[in-house]
């Protein structure tokens, strides 16, 4: 199937309310116009070079997500254009991005990364964590960075249960931060969770967002 035929019935498949980033990764410009071409304007990359490289040659009504663990050091390239932030995992990394987002003069929507998933990973805060993280008064200073909600990934298993339970897990505390913070009220509207493996498990367990990269473009050719 082609891309437009993969995005067509992806796009079947979801609730009106659920956002469609199609993961662009190690993917040619051509891929990403095809589906330009086909409507699709959000899209994510996982590394920095690779998604400013791609920026510069594609339409500017592209919106740009990066959805990968990111490097402080590198946001001063992307604070300029960048759409949304999925992977936020660390006090000092939104430091950056507030200070890199204060240089361009604009406040920076942002994701905090919840660990969900049982295997072993480096990134992500755990729920007291980014409970702690929102009601810190350095985090209260930040005034060019806007957490409009929260991102995970589920453990990479084929236990479907398991993978449920984690979504479950990240949607009832999505919810629980939702009533505890006034400040997040209005703005803190997106769950991302869900790939091409278990985007539609993600979306019964009330996903609003879902990051889609091999059902749309194809395998890729190493793995990320
Ligand atoms: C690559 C990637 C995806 C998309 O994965 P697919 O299995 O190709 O759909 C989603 N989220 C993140 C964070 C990724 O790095």
């Amino acid at each position: 199937m082609s891309i437009q035929q993969n995005l067509q019935k992806i796009k079947s498949d979801l609730p009106t309310q659920v956002t469609l980033v199609a993961i662009s990764k190690t993917k040619p410009v051509e891929a990403i116009l095809e589906a330009y071409n086909s409507g699709q304007r959000i899209f994510g990359e996982n590394k920095v070079q690779e998604m400013c490289d791609k920026q510069l040659l594609l339409p500017t009504d592209i919106q740009w997500h990066i959805v990968g663990h990111l490097q402080s050091n590198k946001v001063k390239y992307i604070a300029p254009f960048v759409s949304l932030i999925h992977a936020v995992d660390s006090l000092k990394l939104l430091q950056e991005i507030n200070k890199q987002a204060a240089k361009n003069n604009r406040i920076i929507d942002c994701l905090l990364q919840i660990y969900i998933a049982q295997e072993e990973t480096k990134f992500g805060f755990n729920f007291e964590e980014a409970e702690q993280l929102l009601s810190s008064p350095t985090f209260q200073d930040l005034k060019n960075v806007r957490i409009v909600g929260l991102m995970g990934m589920a453990s990479n298993t084929d236990n479907t249960e398991q993978v449920r339970m984690e979504f479950r897990s990240l949607k009832n505390f999505f919810d629980k931060i939702k009533n505890q913070d006034s400040r997040l009220e209005t703005t803190y509207t997106i769950l991302s969770m869900g790939m091409s493996s278990d985007y539609t498990i993600a979306i019964e367990e009330g996903s609003t967002m879902v990051r889609i990269g091999s059902s749309i473009f194809g395998e890729r050719g190493y793995a990320h």
